[in-house]
């Protein structure tokens, strides 16, 4: 072999050597790029938060219009997944007051907390659960939602819960979407976060977050209504509940009468655990638990 023919094969030989072990490196690369991504897609599919069997997530599709829109019978269809952590920045403003508001105070009475539009948690409340009808509450009030509707029964009320306990990335899933159906109404994007938040609390503001609140209606409600809707409040049932919720400890939490100060539409379906005492004391003197806690601004 000559000395250029042995150069130039030894030159050959490199660029295959170069070659080989770029290919080595991309393949490396691509591995190590589909692990780094492996594990984020488990997250996704796997976990969606403690209590994640099915069964204990049966709030049904976001269907309704009126109302806060979880309602439907049919408890078959799992929540669907949420939707993945916005932006910072991206989270929806808050309603009407354009203030955020303000934390929520954890550290007095359980059954006292006040989550509202003004009020709201920054992160999952660590709740015992337990569930009712397939919907999760706070375990401390299961009994008592269970006499309720017993008691309801003996006086001929067949009563169906509609939704429990709700996470944060329920209330952001449910609210963008109500944000969505204004928009396509021709609301501009303020106006849009404005009227959705008379219907649906955005994340962190919803009295659902606490496990302490149940929207509750007529077994055959979606026989005569396909959404959450105001005439309700005439059926024997909704009667029914607000004379009676006191006995057990609950609350009408949004009447009529009190909708500037709650924020939130009449809704004679949604029912709040505040126990008896003070539950009797309210209904009585027909306040709303803001008025009753001094928190009216
Ligand atoms: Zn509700």
């Amino acid at each position: 072999m000559s000395r250029k023919k042995k150069l130039k094969s030894k030159y050959i030989f490199r660029r295959v050597l170069f070659v080989v072990l770029l290919l080595l490196l991309l393949g490396l690369g691509a591995l190590g790029l589909r692990e780094l991504l492996g594990p984020q897609e488990e997250e996704n599919s796997g976990s969606s938060g403690p209590g994640s069997s099915p069964a204990s997530q049966p709030e049904p599709p976001a269907t309704q219009t009126g109302g806060e829109p979880e309602g439907g019978l049919s408890q078959s269809r799992p929540e669907p997944l949420p939707e993945p952590e916005p932006e910072p920045g991206s989270q929806p403003e808050p309603p009407s007051s354009q203030e955020a508001p303000k934390p929520a105070d954890l550290d007095g009475d359980w059954n006292l907390v006040l989550i509202n539009p003004t009020h709201a948690i920054e992160k999952e409340l660590d709740i015992e659960f337990d569930e009712v009808q397939g919907y999760k509450f706070d375990k401390r009030i299961t009994g008592k939602i269970r006499e309720l509707i017993a008691a309801a029964k003996e006086d001929g009320i067949s009563l169906a819960i509609v939704s429990g306990y709700r996470t944060m990335d329920r209330s952001r899933l449910l609210y963008n979407n109500k944000i969505a159906e204004y928009k396509n109404m021709g609301y501009d994007d303020a106006a849009a976060r404005v009227a959705a938040a008379r219907w649906v609390a955005p994340p962190g503001t919803s009295e659902h977050h606490s496990g302490l609140a149940m929207d509750i209606v007529s077994a055959d409600y979606y026989t005569k209504y396909s959404d959450l809707v105001e005439a309700f409040e005439n059926d024997k049932e909704a009667i029914w509940l607000k004379d009676n919720c006191a006995r057990f400890g609950f609350i009408l939490r949004f009447p009529k009468d009190k909708t500037e100060i709650t924020g939130i539409n009449f809704e004679p379906w949604h029912f709040r655990y505040v126990g008896e005492e003070h539950a009797k004391k309210i209904m009585e003197q027909g306040l709303c638990l803001e008025e009753y806690l001094g928190e009216t601004d």
